[in-house]
């Protein structure tokens, strides 16, 4: 028996629902369905909870009271969409105030369907949390000290999906800093970041067979360019990001300099480029919101 199969918690968040899904999250505690029998307890605290459940869709006004809460919950932690809205946006996603569903922001873990999603449905989707949360917290306790064993090479296409969720989970952050949900990487879809495969290097660093961490490159004349450093937020400041940068100057040994940039905030990213003497050597603005900052390294 896992550490969470007797006791779950958690927290409830209305997104923007029309109260239609709330009552039957309500309806499942209660001891008709009894969902406590689980081991289940509803907690308004997120720095106790485990189980992120959000019913309706995502706007401007809640987006960053759901990362807020999100952020405040330990790891392990799992996102459960309740109802169509918090799938998708439902017959609200075209409007000009919705963003759409919860992934929009945050990585959902389980989707649990319906208009309004029935008891039995959210109480299915809270079990599935649960064994995701005995898995991720398996993962986290195998990779705990295995640092060491971490393997960096090169990506194939069968290695997008992964990539592509990590880099959705990476960018979320990015735009929480800048305050700004249009970002491309999170809206990259698997078939764009197939195609990129063509005429892009990908590296990959695995640990305990997932992907943590993954960059790209590419040459245009003698400039080797070093895009797209991505590393799981759980492996940050283990020295990662330097790690991928030499990788991928390695699969671009004939660059003569290499070129990279990245937000104006991007401190966390900026690190590993300064740590192997990248210097920035210009900035455009991009957006009322962005600068873009180019840091480069000549090549003696
Ligand atoms: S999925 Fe249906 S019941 Fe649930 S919040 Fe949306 S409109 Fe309301």
């Amino acid at each position: 028996m896992g550490a969470f199969s007797r006791s779950p918690w958690i927290l409830h968040y209305d997104a923007s629902s029309c109260n239609g899904c709330d009552i039957e999250v309500l309806a499942s505690l209660t001891p008709m369905y009894d969902v406590e029998r689980f081991g289940i307890v509803n907690t308004g605290n997120p720095k106790h909870a485990d189980i992120f459940l959000v019913t309706g869709s995502v706007n401007a006004q809640n987006v960053k009271v759901l990362r807020t809460l999100y952020e405040q919950m330990p790891e392990p932690r799992v996102v459960v969409a309740v109802g169509i809205c918090a799938t998708s946006g439902c017959v609200f996603r075209e409007c000009y105030n919705v963003m759409g569903g919860v992934d929009t922001v945050l990585p959902v873990d389980v989707y649990v369907p319906g208009c309004a999603a029935r008891p039995e449905s959210i109480i299915d989707g809270i079990l599935q949390a649960v064994g995701l949360l005995e898995k991720k917290s398996a993962y986290m306790k195998s990779t705990h000290g295995r640092m060491k064993d971490m393997a960096i090479g090169r990506a194939v296409p069968l290695d997008a999906p992964e990539i592509l969720a990590l880099q959705k989970i990476v960018y979320q952050n990015e735009a929480e800093l800048y305050d700004d949900w249009s970002l491309a990487p999170l809206k990259q879809t698997l078939e764009e970041m197939k195609a990129d495969f063509d005429n892009r290097i990908f590296i990959k660093a695995v640990v305990g067979g997932k992907i943590i961490g993954s960059i790209r490159g590419y040459m245009v004349g003698d400039t080797g360019h070093v895009t797209r450093l991505i590393v799981h937020p759980f492996f940050w400041r283990q020295g990662i990001g330097a790690k991928l940068v030499q990788a991928m100057e390695g699969f671009l040994p004939q660059a003569k300099r290499y070129e990279t940039f990245m937000g104006q905030k991007s401190l966390h990213t900026m690190e590993p480029y300064q740590q192997l003497g990248y210097a920035k050597v210009r900035e455009e603005k991009v957006s009322e919101l962005r600068d873009r900052v180019y840091f480069a390294r000549e090549v003696r």
